[in-house]
């Protein structure tokens, strides 16, 4: 089969694979799609030294015929964390393309049977593609309390920033996205402001909540300038580089910093189904999965949105 394959000289689209062999509690499913995300990206890099088959945000059909995605994190089940529904911390989970386990950039993938949730029909395929990224967003909502008279900004104008800026717009007064590229701002979604940091310049200390999807070690330095005392601050940044950063502030200004990774599927799924969140336009451009190299090549440029990957 196909798959688009990390190994430690290169990442690139190979021909040769052999089709997946489900573990004890795992399914094998037909890939219809799959999104590059900047963690992709990254691991194309070879950040993590992952080996094997990228990609963790898909939709594909099950034995029967279903269209379905996979929560990514998959728990041992057993552990203490497991035991206590803590299965996105298990210590020996694998992860979706990520770690110690292939991935959904294939014509086959193979995920635990519990991990799945049925696409209901109002989704298309397109937008299914974001129910992973978006049940990121909805994280935050999980873990802080947006009152409906919080002011929020968002700091990064990326794919996470814009979907966590329309993920928090119905629960809170004010949400801004603070960004540096005006065409991505443009591309925020109705009823969300948008600046630059250098705008932003004046709003020292304003908001309630400040989340930090810029996907760099400056993002926490700038949300810790825009938050409140007794704010909240949510990293939803990843990267590899260490931070050099005075922490003063936080403990001054008793700020709350929340870190925030994976989320509930159910809500993102809700969302989309309802309409209540829109993702399509989101999409900078589809490619045929025989042209993947060229579809990282193009998502990998600075300033690009969602690219997607269709396998059939
Ligand atoms: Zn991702
Ligand atoms: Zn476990």
């Amino acid at each position: 089969m196909r798959g688009f394959f990390r190994d430690s000289i290169s990442t690139r689209l190979r021909a040769d694979l052999p089709i997946p062999k489900p573990l004890p509690g795992e399914i094998l499913l037909k890939v219809i799609a799959a999104g590059i995300c900047d963690t992709d990206i990254q691991l194309a890099r070879g950040y993590m030294n992952f080996q094997g088959i990228l990609g963790h945000e898909f939709v594909a059909l099950d034995p029967s015929g279903n269209r379905v995605t996979a929560e990514i994190n998959n728990a041992c089940q057993n552990c203490e964390a497991c035991r206590k529904g803590l299965a996105n911390h298990c210590p020996n989970r694998s992860v979706l393309g990520i770690l110690k386990h292939d991935g959904a950039m294939a014509d086959w993938v193979a995920v635990p049977e519990c991990n799945l949730h049925r696409i209901p029909d109002s989704i298309d395929d397109r937008s299914a593609v974001f129910i992973e990224p978006l049940a990121a967003a909805f994280q935050i909502l999980e873990q802080v309390d947006i009152s409906p008279t919080d002011s929020i900004a968002v700091l990064g104008d990326g794919k996470l920033g814009i979907l966590c800026a329309r993920t928090l717009l119905p629960h809170a007064n004010e949400v801004r996205l603070i960004g540096k590229h005006s065409e991505k701002l443009a591309r925020a979604g109705e009823g969300i402001e948008t600046s630059t940091l250098e705008e932003q310049a004046h709003s020292w200390r304003r908001y309630d909540v400040v989340v930090d999807a810029t996907g760099s070690t400056t993002g926490l330095e700038a949300a810790l300038g825009l938050v409140q005392p007794r704010g909240t601050v949510v990293l939803k940044t990843t990267v590899a580089s260490q931070y050099a950063i005075d922490l003063a502030r936080i403990v001054i200004d008793e700020i709350r910093v929340v870190g925030s990774r994976c989320g509930p599927f159910s809500k993102a799924i809700a969302a989309l189904a309802s309409k209540t969140i829109e993702v399509a336009s989101l999409i900078e451009a589809e490619f045929p999965f025989d042209e993947a190299d060229q579809a990282f090549a193009a998502a990998g440029r600075k300033g690009v949105l969602k690219i997607l990957l269709k396998m059939s």
